[in-house]
């Protein structure tokens, strides 16, 4: 397929103009449309809705407005465990092409599957942000996110496919060939995890590779959370503009939204997805620019279509126009899932707290572990910083007043005492996926 992009009004381009540049207002109609649809597949073809429906007395023809969505019952990750491995399917099985699998971060992995056209439809999304992001049909995209059941390599590379330019199907991992590749097949673009992207950048400056003698324009990394203080250390080791993006299993994997090259947030594909933020508590929806869990309708999806799925991250939705002129609303940053929070004596801290007051100060490298305990009753907190060489050479007292300076920079933020213990240059284990930054031993 030959693909004619237009260009965007920051330096990227659109894959659809027609659909990306779609007034709100028209978006909102189309979404109606669709939610309608949806509510009226998953009603008589999966049990599961079928009852949560009924339970709460509500039709599919009761949905005339948008807000009419709050009707309707959400879904959590314990019921697709529940309904695990085929009872969330609305479509037989010989429609269904594929099925990919979460990275089971939180617990026992949930599958989703995929008819042909979902498969088309995820192509799309990732698509665009590859076009959003700068990438144009001829130039090369190194794919490193994992390739298999996690959803992260496949689903950029079908946007690749989509686009038309050309994919380097690396996968995570092996980072000796991901730097060869690098540097022989000078690809314009890398897709993989912030925390491996880091990785990368370390190894380049090891090698006495400078950011300006990699090929890279732009990066499109996320799967996980990351900071803003993360972002800047990403994009000058690589000589890149980084970019985010986001997206989950259970709503097909990546895509669900990405960031344009005005960096201001991520655009939700809002003709694919319904977005809504959520009183974690008490499940109400909350006007845009509140912070709460996102919570995510497909609109078009087949084989899996999910009402409200709670995703537990936390973040808000930006509705002002971009620079980008895309219409579609925007994402902030999930700070992180109300899963990750951690409770210590009574204090919420949030692991990306932690990493915008470490990734502030130079001496440190960009690697870090949080260590929680119990000891006596009493919650720990522990953060195990690597040190760069110089300061690791320092003496004693010296490494002493450091260690306390971030003991106290930490504090300044969070108002808890937090251990710091220094650990030597390259200690701490990289990630070539999701980095594992938390280890919970009162679990
Ligand atoms: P698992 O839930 O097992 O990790 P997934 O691989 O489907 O399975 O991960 C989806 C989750 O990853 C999201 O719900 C979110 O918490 C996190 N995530 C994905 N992209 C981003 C991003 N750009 N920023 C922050 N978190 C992200
Ligand atoms: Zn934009």
């Amino acid at each position: 397929m030959s693909t004619q992009l237009t260009p965007d009004k920051a330096g990227g381009s659109f894959l659809q103009p027609e659909i990306e540049t779609l007034p709100q207002e028209q978006i909102r109609e189309l979404q109606l449309a669709r939610l309608k649809e949806a509510a009226a597949r998953v009603y008589p073809k999966v049990p599961f809705y079928r009852k949560s429906f009924d339970e709460l007395g509500v039709k599919p023809e009761d949905i005339q407005s948008l807000e009419d969505v709050a009707k309707l019952p959400t879904t959590t990750k314990p019921d697709l465990r529940e309904n695990y491995p085929f009872d969330m399917f609305a479509v037989p099985f010989e429609q269904i092409e594929r099925v990919q699998s979460t990275s089971g971060t939180t617990g026992a992995p949930t599958t989703v599957a995929y008819t042909h056209e979902d498969v088309q439809f995820w192509g799309e999304c990732t698509g665009r942000g590859l076009a959003m992001a700068g990438v144009k049909p001829g130039e090369i995209l190194q794919n490193s996110y994992g390739y298999g059941l996690f959803t992260g390599g496949p689903g950029l590379d079908y946007g690749a496919v989509r686009l038309g330019c050309i994919v380097i199907p690396m996968s995570g991992g092996n980072t000796d060939r991901q730097i060869r590749m690098m540097m022989d097949l000078k690809p314009v673009a890398l897709s993989c995890t912030p925390s491996y992207a880091l990785h990368l950048a370390e190894v380049f400056r090891d090698r006495g590779i400078g950011p300006d003698e990699i090929s890279l324009r732009v990066g499109i990394h996320g799967a996980e959370p990351w900071t803003n203080e993360m972002r800047a250390q990403v994009e000058a080791g690589l000589g890149e503009t980084a970019l985010d993006i986001y997206g989950l299993t259970e709503m097909g994997g990546p895509g669900v939204s990405i960031e344009c090259l005005a960096q201001g947030g991520m655009h939700i594909n809002e003709d694919h997805y319904y977005a809504e933020i959520l009183d974690p508590v008490t499940l109400q929806p909350l006007p845009d620019g509140e912070l709460g869990e996102i919570a995510f309708t497909t609109l078009r999806r087949q084989a899996q279509p999910l009402i409200r799925y709670r995703t537990r991250d936390l973040c808000t939705i930006i509705r002002e126009p971009c620079a980008c002129g895309r219409t579609f609303a925007r994402m902030s940053k999930p700070i992180g899932r109300s899963d990750d929070m951690l409770i210590i004596r009574g204090v919420n801290v949030f692991p990306s707290q932690i990493e915008e007051v470490l990734v502030s100060i130079p001496q440190i490298e960009p690697h870090y572990q949080i260590v929680v305990d119990r000891v006596n009753y009493l919650d720990v907190i522990e953060v195990w910083v690597e040190v760069g060489e110089a300061i690791f050479a320092e003496t004693m007292g010296d490494l002493e007043r450091f260690q306390k300076m971030v003991q106290s920079k930490l504090y300044g933020v969070l108002n808890i005492k937090v251990d710091v213990k220094l650990k030597e240059p390259k200690s701490i284990r990289r990630s070539e996926g999701k980095a594992v930054r938390v280890i919970d031993k009162r679990k």
